[in-house]
């Protein structure tokens, strides 16, 4: 397994030779450790990047396309070895990780495709031959968070490197050995020396040598609404192009017309995946009264049969939460529910797992929410439901509407007009209705709000990378 770091297409320590271990969450087992760069290093990521932006710009499109195709057919040789590293770092069950490489890849290829539709425009202006053409901004930079090593690498590295920019991508301190290997995998590939560069270590001093650099036009970032806001204050300075993917609090509104049975099994799979670590998982769920007791019986049933464990293991549903901060900040908000009124319906604190470490937390069902408790208005980021109930449609989208983020929010119906009012009346940038699943490689995926701007996936993603030129010729 490669530790090392990429520049210019050279494998390289830190100057100072220093490292940082990556231990495995559900066991504190050590399973590497990567170099700690400096401003120094991430200067000649710079340099790398901006020498080789003008030639990767210049390749012809069909020749970045298949140059995309080909890593993604690399990374679905290397599937089991990318998903059972994956799983070493972040904890996330052996199934997850496997369909997290799958849908890592599915960026690729949306991204080799979606670029072939990016044409020039001529709108007609009496007197003038006008001629509207994109070109790629030129060095970007991906910051990424842990909860999805690849797939939020993906989102950033396939439309950049689509449209002709060059990057530097940094992963988060958690899980920077899955970026290794995807970075091993696109030079295997054939993706030309500092096309692509990985610096890993601590965030700060390489993002603030990133954003005083002029030769950098772009950030995308994925993580947190803070450091969100950080990077938008140091990315002032030099009027960066930004996206930013922030946090989420995802509401989930159940109407009277569900249907119980698959109404639990789609809040299963929306609210437990990755242990509740996804920014668009349900962390406030609003129930019709006429069904809220079937609801949460059936729901509390299903919660307390999944099984935790480390995520090897067969059977296993629920992996650890990341560091012990998180597993303190998920007990911290049952407590605060507690205390304010809230009943625990299943589970309510730690579960303990044979040969792993303290870090698993029970699936949990909180009755009784309000509006005042931190698990209602914050994002928790573990596997509690806390639960509320509702009388009409009014009252639900109101509630769902009262929070500062607007990344996803979910509803279970099949009314039409009710849909159609939900599409248009839900703030925030992502509505699935009785879909647990709506981020796809081949449509926007982005918030509003405190939740951040910009968009992810098919041709929407690519034009994050792109400035738009006008070209006007008057006529005669
Ligand atoms: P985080 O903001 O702490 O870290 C994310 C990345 O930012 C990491 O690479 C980290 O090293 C880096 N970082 C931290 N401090 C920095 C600084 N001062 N300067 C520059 N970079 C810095 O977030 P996290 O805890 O790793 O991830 C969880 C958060 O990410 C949650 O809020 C979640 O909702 C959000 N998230 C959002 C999306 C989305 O698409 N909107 C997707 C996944 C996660």
């Amino acid at each position: 397994m490669r530790q090392a770091n990429l520049i210019d297409g050279k494998w390289v320590e830190a100057d100072s030779g220093r490292t940082l271990e990556v231990l495995d969450p559900a066991t504190d087992a050590r399973v590497g450790s990567v170099p700690v760069m400096g401003a120094a290093e991430t200067r000649r990521a710079v340099d790398a990047a901006a020498e080789a932006f003008p030639a990767w710009a210049a390749r012809p499109v069909e020749a970045r396309a298949a140059t995309l195709l080909d890593l993604s057919a690399r990374m679905a040789a290397k599937r089991a070895g990318l998903a059972a590293l994956m799983t070493a770092e972040q904890g996330k069950p052996l199934a997850e990780a496997e369909a997290e490489v799958d849908y890592a890849r599915s960026f690729f290829e949306v991204a080799a495709d979606a670029v072939h539709t990016l044409e020039d425009e001529h709108p007609e202006v009496p007197g003038k031959s006008i001629r509207v053409h994109r070109r790629p901004v030129g060095v970007a930079v991906a910051i990424t968070p842990w909860n999805f090593p690849l797939a939020m690498l993906a989102k950033k590295v396939a439309p950049a490197l689509a449209v002709g920019c060059t990057q530097i991508v940094k992963p988060a301190e958690q899980t920077p050995l899955s970026a290794i290997a995807f970075a091993e995998i696109a030079v295997e590939a054939g993706v030309p020396a500092g096309v692509l560069n990985l610096l890993t270590g601590a965030p700060a001093p390489i993002a603030e040598t990133l954003l005083e650099d002029p030769r950098v036009r772009k950030l995308s970032f994925t993580g947190s609404t803070e450091v969100g806001r950080l990077l938008m204050r140091g990315g002032a300075t030099n009027l960066l192009r930004l996206s930013l993917e922030l946090g989420g609090h995802a509401p989930m509104l159940i109407f009277e017309d569900a249907d119980i049975e698959s109404a639990v099994r789609i809040a299963m799979a929306a609210k437990y995946r990755n242990g509740g670590q996804t920014c668009i998982c349900p962390n406030r769920f609003l129930v019709h009264a006429s069904i809220h007791d079937a609801f949460v019986a059936a729901l509390a049933e299903a919660s307390a049969a999944l099984v935790s464990g480390i995520g090897t293991r067969p059977g296993v549903a629920l992996g650890p939460m990341i560091d012990d901060a998180a597993i303190e900040k998920v007990e911290a908000h049952v407590t605060d529910a507690l205390r304010r009124g809230a009943t625990v319906v299943t589970g309510g604190g730690r579960r303990k797992v044979e040969g792993a470490a303290d870090r698993f937390h029970e699936p949990t069902v909180l009755t009784g929410c309000t509006v005042e408790m931190k698990c209602w208005r914050e994002e928790t980021f573990g596997p509690v439901c806390p639960v509320r109930a509702f009388r009409d449609d009014d009252e639900a989208i109101a509630l769902a509407n009262d929070s500062e983020y607007g990344l996803a929010a979910y509803a279970i119906t099949s009314n039409p007009r009710r849909i159609e009012r939900l599409g248009l009346e839900l703030r925030t940038g992502v509505v699935g209705i009785n879909d647990p699943g709506p981020a796809v490689a081949a449509v926007p995926f982005g918030g509003v709000r405190h939740s951040g701007f910009g968009r992810e996936g098919g041709r929407w993603g690519l034009e994050e990378y792109l400035e738009i030129v006008t070209v006007s010729q008057a006529d005669g």
